[in-house]
This record gives structure tokens, sequence and C-alpha cells, in this order.
């Protein structure tokens, strides 16, 4: 005998990294009864409905949150408050309305005042990524043992929220509740900043006179290569995060460049002791994130090595 699914009808707005890996795992989950799914360009919907992963593909936003009881946006978070002021004449009483939006703070701004009384607002983020984007790009299992922070505004029914939660936790991910404001602190320095990082740091090698383009592909194996998949990030998604959470993420740079010119000034000194205990207390971070799971233990992120075979003359 097979239960009912979570939910009656899921519809998702905008189909890509995560929008397709939502719609691929809740229908390997069987979370949702059905699945419908939109998305801006006509070329995406055509890709979408080839891939036959959702039950239906719909031309508008308004058509395809008619009957949902989950309604998610999976769209830049610059575009999420006038995509919600659309569909929220449709939206059923009811319904949870919630998106994957990287920033919080500009997602509970742009698209609170738009939801209608009677429809419950909690808003999430999947913290689960790759530097890859559009339909073709997600994977049922990107959100395995990752975590999903939900924010729902004070006083959101209680009931919506464990229901959401209970989603995420089918799609097996982890469920934190924070606020908005805790969210864009945290993430400023565990994601955005991370990402600025390794935008400028590819930016600048492409830049340098010293040192030509091909030298640097050629030599990247020696650290540069792993913020190039970092800086290959959707430049849409990164340029929204960073103006929705400018203030966590400029206060976060603050910190970072006096960091920096700390370690500069050890290394313009000669002191090793200083660089030494700084190395010895990161390298003890990177350990800790992969006792907890969070990645894996083999050299090289696991990147497969050759075997060294003797040449024959
Ligand atoms: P993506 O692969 O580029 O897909 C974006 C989707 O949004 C596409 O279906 C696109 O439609 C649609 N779209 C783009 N601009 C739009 C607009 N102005 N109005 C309506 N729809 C629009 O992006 P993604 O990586 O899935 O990211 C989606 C959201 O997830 C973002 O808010 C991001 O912050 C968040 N997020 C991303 C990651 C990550 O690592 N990528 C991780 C966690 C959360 P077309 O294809 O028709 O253009």
């Amino acid at each position: 005998m097979s239960s009912d699914p979570l939910f009656k009808r899921v519809t998702l707005i905008g189909f890509g990294l995560i929008g397709g890996s939502i719609a691929r795992a809740a229908r390997a989950q069987g979370l949702a009864g059905e699945i419908v799914t939109t998305a801006r360009s006509a070329k995406t919907r055509a890709r979408v409905q080839e891939l036959g992963i959702v039950d239906q593909v719909l031309e508008t936003n308004a058509e395809a949150v008619k009957g949902a009881d989950l309604v998610i946006l999976c769209i830049p978070v610059g575009a999420c408050g006038p995509v919600a002021e659309e569909i929220a004449p449709f939206l059923e009483k009811g319904a949870i309305v919630s998106d994957v939006g990287s920033v919080k703070g500009a997602i509970a701004r742009d698209m609170g005042p738009h939801i209608p009384a009677g429809v419950h607002f909690v808003p999430a983020h999947p913290v689960a990524g790759t530097e890859h984007s559009g339909p073709d790009s997600g994977f049922p299992e990107l959100f395995i043992n990752r975590w999903c922070i939900l924010t729902p505004p004070e006083g959101t029914d209680a009931a919506a929220v464990e229901k959401l939660r209970a989603f995420w936790a089918g799609l097996g991910a982890r469920v934190e509740i924070m606020t908005p404001d805790h969210h864009d602190l945290v993430l400023a320095i565990t994601s955005h900043l991370p990402h600025l990082i390794a935008y400028t740091i590819v930016g600048t090698a492409d830049e340098l006179a010293q040192v030509t383009s091909s030298e640097v592909i050629k030599f990247s194996a020696g650290g540069f290569r792993d913020f190039t998949r970092i800086a290959a990030s959707d430049p849409t998604m990164w340029r929204d995060v960073f103006l929705a959470n400018k203030e966590a993420v400029l206060e976060m740079l603050g910190t970072f460049n006096e960091d920096l010119s700390k370690l500069t000034r050890a290394i313009r000194r000669n002191d090793g002791e200083a660089l030494f205990e700084h190395f010895t207390r990161t390298r003890a971070i990177r350990r800790g994130i992969v006792e907890i799971g969070q990645d894996s233990a083999a050299p090289d992120f696991g990147r497969p090595h050759a075997n060294l075979t003797k040449k024959t003359e």
C-alpha cells in the first residue's frame, strides 16, 4: 500500500541546477503527486519537456501556480520579488510559497509583502550546488547530507514550516531554521566571500603581464585550479547575491582585509612563526569539515591521478 505524497502538486518556477535537482529528487522520492514547472525562456521549457522529469511544463507563472500546495521559486534572487507579485493573485489558500535563494534578508523584503493572507511563506536556502547551471545540470543526489536553511518570518504557521522541513528532509537534506539576517551573515563568510575571492584571484591571474595565460592554465594544479571551479559559477546568480547581501559581505570583507594585512606583514617581516601558527589553525578547520561529513578526505578532492608507468623504449 503506497502512502499519499507529502504535496499533491509542487510547482517549480525556474528549472536550472536547483529547480532541476529538486524535480529529480522529489520524483525519485515520491514527494509530490504532480510536479509542474515553468521557466522564463521557451528554450528551457522545451528542454524540460524533452527531459520528461516533470508532469507538466506550463508557459506562464500564473498558470503554473494554480492548484499547487507548494510553490518554489528557483530563480535568481533579484527576480524573486517581481515573480512573487505576479503569482500572488493565483495562489491557492493554504499553499506554501518558498524559494531557494542564496540570500534571505532580500527575499523576506522583496517577496514577503506580496504573499497573500492565508498563504504560508517559508523561504529556504539549500546550501548545496555546483558551478553548472541550466536544465541539464541538476541531479537527484545534490541535496543528500547537505544543509537546507529555512527562514520563516515570525509567526509563520508551524505546521507549514514542518511540512517544508519534511519535504527537504525527503530530498536528503538536513534542515536548520534561523533568522534571515543571521543566515546572511553566516553565508557571507562561508559562501559569498569565498566566491568573491575566487572571482578576484582568477581575474587577477588573467590580467597579469609577467605570466602568460597559457602558463596560468598549465600550472594551475598548484592551487589556482580549485579557485577556477568556484569562479566559473553563474554570473547572474552571483551578481544578485552580492547586491542582495551587500551589508554582510562588506562587513566580512572588512575583517578579511584586516587578516590579509596581518599575513602580508608576517611575510614582509619574515615572521615564520605567525605564518605557521595561522596555517596550523586553518588546517584544523579543514579537518573539522571532513569529520562532519561535509567533504571527502580523499587527497586533492578525490581527483583521479594517473598511474606512474615505466616508459618502454
Ligand atoms: P540556473 O541553473 O541558472 O537556473 C536559473 C533558472 O531561473 C532558469 O530556469 C532561468 O530560466 C530562470 N530565470 C533566470 N532569470 C530569471 C528571471 N529574471 N525571471 C524568471 N526566471 C528567471 O540557476 P540555479 O543555480 O538553479 O540558481 C537558482 C537559485 O538558486 C538562485 O536564487 C540561487 O541563489 C540559488 N542557489 C544556487 C546554488 C548554486 O550553487 N547554483 C546553490 C543554492 C542556491 P531560463 O533558463 O529560461 O533563462
